[in-house]
């Protein structure tokens, strides 16, 4: 049995983060309504202090620490959005943060880290030697935060649902970039709690959709892992998953997978014609849009997640400057959660 998390979660994580994160912008966007002829608005989570929603997770969970655990610190692998949030919420709460991470994580991922306030401990050439140090952590009574699969992270990213609702309280469609699922799980318990007739449709890539994947086997699985535009979507929704499998599986009303191709002309029309910089994983439900692969969007708003992309392979993307969406992939290393 897991513990279920509700709307009354979500509220109070919105309380707890108050003052802590930035409220984001909704905006419409008249060239992608008139492309579908629908009502779209972007919800830019990709202005978020760090980059990303997860900063909101990751702030509700620290904040939620006990005074003993507070006082241990925290530890994660994360070097992607998760490590960025973890370490700027820790930094702003006094909480000790130590990220740790294979010989092979990229210089700029690791100075990323770092300039947000964490400790940085490398450790052994792969992800697993630097799992081993982290198990060896929470042996010493440190708190292992992890990307989504857990309670206080999934109130915290269902925050951003709440202000959906305020910005755009007749909304009938919400498309939500869909990797381990806290996010969707989060969005989902909100709309649901307030109307079961809003639509939530999680959007992944085809290379490597590790939920999806799961949905059609019936249970977590593990998915081979590919490069991919939308790196932040990359890895597995865990084999020991607890809540978000069943979350998505029981409150998400469909997913959609997009290619790379559709992936790098997302990232073209939030630059040229939204004037945002978005990261690839934020792009999907742009991509999803322009492809018309949802059907009657309605009054649908779609959650930008994040913009941490590496600004050399935007830049490429923006001029379609020799790029093979068949080779390319975002070049500040591998997935990450
Ligand atoms: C982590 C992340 C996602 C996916 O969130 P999940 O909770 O793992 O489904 C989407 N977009 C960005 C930018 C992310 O960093």
């Amino acid at each position: 049995m897991t513990s279920k998390i509700t709307l009354q979660h979500s509220f109070a994580a919105r309380a707890r983060i108050a003052g802590r994160i930035r409220l984001t912008p909704l905006i419409g966007s008249p060239l992608l309504s008139a492309r579908t002829d629908s009502d779209i608005s972007l919800k830019l989570e990709q202005t978020q202090i760090t980059g990303s929603f997860k900063l909101r997770g990751a702030t509700n969970a620290i904040l939620s620490l006990t005074d003993a655990e507070r006082a241990m610190g925290v530890v994660g692998v994360s070097t992607g959005n998760h490590g960025r949030g973890l370490a700027y919420a820790a930094a702003q709460a006094g909480v000790r943060c130590i990220i740790c991470m294979s010989e092979l994580v990229p210089q700029n991922k690791v100075e990323g880290i770092k300039s947000y306030g964490a400790e940085v401990r490398i450790v052994g050439r792969s992800q697993d030697d630097a799992q081993l140090e982290v198990d060896r952590l929470v042996a010493e009574g440190m708190v292992m935060l992890p990307p989504f699969d857990h309670p206080n992270i999934i109130a915290g990213q269902s925050t951003v649902a709440l202000e959906m609702l305020e910005q755009a309280p007749d909304m009938d469609t919400v498309l939500v970039p869909l990797s381990g699922g806290g996010l969707i799980s989060g969005v989902a318990i909100v709309m649901k709690a307030v109307n079961p007739n809003i639509r939530v449709i999680g959007i992944s890539m085809e290379r490597g959709a590790a939920m999806y994947e799961s949905l059609q086997a019936g249970k977590p699985i593990l998915v081979e892992e590919q490069e991919t535009l939308a790196d932040s979507l990359g890895g597995g929704i865990g084999l020991d998953n607890a809540y978000t499998f069943e979350m998505t599986k029981n409150l998400v009303d469909d997913i959609v997978l997009v290619s790379e191709a559709e992936i790098a002309e997302a990232i073209c029309h939030a630059y040229w014609q939204e004037r945002q910089i978005i990261e690839g994983s934020g792009s999907v439900g742009i991509a999803a849009l322009l492809a018309g692969k949802i059907d009657a969007p309605g009054r649908c708003v779609s959650l930008i997640s994040g913009q941490n992309i590496d600004m050399a392979l935007h830049k490429r993307l923006i001029d379609r400057e020799n790029f093979d969406v068949a080779t390319e992939t975002n070049a500040t290393g591998g997935p990450d959660a």
